[in-house]
């Protein structure tokens, strides 16, 4: 039984989940691939009102689902409760937009007769989600494809079975279809042979490094279209004429989210040195405020890291940081509590060659860096092998918006922190992955853009 909700808070197993059986999996393609060619044969429009019924569903059930998240992997209860409603948000988005952007596209041609590109189904997908955001993950793939008409298998991460059966339940008492998303507590040799199966058109991954190589390595070999959303190690540039306040504001949210486990929060600060001591004496004043505790508490502002491993994995990470010449300007210290809390750190004087200086601190870790100029600050934001989002903070919007156009990734905001709205595209380049989710590119993801030309 390799899926547990383990609560990060106290440590107590919860719920150990049975493994999924081949006759499990079968029924999950089988009733996908015929959901499919029913789904060919009925407009778009006819599946609006389910996925505003799943919106209705989420935000009535919000307190529950909260509770479920939270202890499936300890971000704050009202943290999990934003998460439900942004997952609403977008199926609402869909559920009202989808059609629209579904609709054929015309092509004038004066050599041929009346051409146009009709945007239909490609079958069953693969979609296999990390933890951190246990519903928002499911959502962003499951919303637009359940417009489209690709029915989903899902394959959750191994500590948030909770989270998937939840989403799950939600999906089916709003009247969709069976097979629309079936949950499956599958191994990784499992999730090869759906992917393997000639029934499944596309393989959906949000993920480490590691995972998106190895599944990616999979749909290619089968010839699946594959989307990859990996890890980012996003900068926070912070320019000469920036607004401190605001700038460390922003900053010190953004760090602390979800604990730090957030693939677009920003990991490296990039600073101007005019203003560069006054960041690190405001972001350790805004860390030093933090109180960690029972996330299920509305009084607690830092919540514990997802997992036994996940926050030893980080702490390993900073040790190797400090052995390679960082320094600790603030954190690092052991916090009396059973769960799975890190204290927020700001790591300082991280050189080209630290053995960390190219890793994603994915956890509550700020690396601090100093600059001279925009141009050394460009430098060192692209000098990753990542590339997924990125902030740029300063008085003049338009000096900013000059700054993030040279920023080689995937998102850039200028005077905000990192927002997911179902209207924005997400996704990266690079090491951080290829392809969209949400928007109107994240939808047509797994369609087929298919040319219809009458003579
Ligand atoms: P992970 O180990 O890759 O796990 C993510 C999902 O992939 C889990 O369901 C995991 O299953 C599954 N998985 C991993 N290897 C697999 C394989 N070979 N075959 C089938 N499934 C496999 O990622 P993580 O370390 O938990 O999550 C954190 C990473 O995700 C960070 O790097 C973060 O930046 C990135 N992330 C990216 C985005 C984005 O949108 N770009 C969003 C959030 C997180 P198990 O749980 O069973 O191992």
């Amino acid at each position: 039984m390799a899926y547990k909700t383990i609560n990060p808070y106290n440590n107590e197993l919860v719920k150990s989940y049975p493994d999924a059986t081949s006759e499990e999996i079968e029924q999950a393609l089988s009733t996908g691939d015929a959901l499919y060619k029913k789904w060919r044969n009925e407009p778009v429009a006819s599946r609006s009102e389910t996925l505003h019924k799943i919106a209705d569903l989420l935000r009535k059930n919000e307190d529950e689902l909260a509770k479920i998240a939270t202890i499936d992997m300890g971000k704050l209860i009202s943290e999990s409760k934003g998460e439900v409603e942004l997952c609403a948000m977008i199926a609402d988005y869909y559920a009202d937009n989808g059609a629209d952007l579904l609709k054929p596209t015309p092509i004038t041609s004066r050599n041929t007769g009346d051409a146009e590109v009709v945007k239909e189904a490609t079958g069953v997908l693969m979609m296999v989600e990390p933890w951190n955001f246990p519903y928002y993950q499911i959502m962003r793939v499951f919303a637009p494809n359940f417009m489209v008409g690709n029915p989903m298998i899902l394959k959750h991460a191994s500590n948030t079975p909770g989270s998937a059966e939840a989403f799950e339940k939600i999906v089916s008492e709003a009247g969709a279809p069976k097979g629309s998303l079936t949950n499956l507590f599958a191994s990784y040799d499992q999730v090869s042979d759906i992917i393997a199966d000639k029934r499944v058109q596309g393989v959906a991954l949000t993920g480490s490094k590691r995972g998106g190589q190895s599944v990616a390595a999979n749909a290619g070999k089968n010839l699946k279209k594959n989307s990859m959303e990996l890890g980012g190690s996003d900068a926070f540039v912070v320019l000469s004429d920036a607004d401190i306040d605001k700038a460390v504001n922003l900053a010190w949210r953004v760090r602390i989210y979800n604990a730090g486990q957030v693939c677009t929060s920003a990991k490296r600060f990039i600073v101007a040195d005019n203003l560069y001591d006054e960041f690190l004496k405001k972001l350790k004043e805004n860390f030093e405020k933090l109180t960690p505790g029972d996330p299920m508490d509305p009084n607690t502002t830092i919540a514990p890291m997802n997992s036994k491993r996940a926050k030893e994995k980080l702490q390993g990470q900073i040790d190797k940081a400090v052995e390679g010449g960082a320094k600790i300007y603030y954190g690092d210290k052991p916090i009396d509590l059973p769960g799975q809390f890190l204290e927020p750190t700001i790591l300082t004087d991280i050189s080209k060659d630290n053995p960390e200086f190219y890793d994603e601190l994915f956890g509550p870790v700020a690396q601090v860096f100093k600059v001279s100029s925009d141009q050394e600050a460009i430098d060192l934001a692209n000098d990753s092998e990542l590339g997924l989002g990125g902030t740029v903070v300063s008085g003049d919007p338009q000096r900013g918006k000059r700054v993030a156009e040279k920023i080689e990734t995937g998102m850039v905001f200028v005077n905000s922190f990192f927002i997911s709205l179902p209207e924005l595209p997400f996704g990266g380049i690079k090491g951080s992955g290829y392809g969209r989710e949400m928007s109107e590119l994240g939808l047509m993801a797994f369609v087929n853009e298919k040319l219809i030309v009458t003579a």
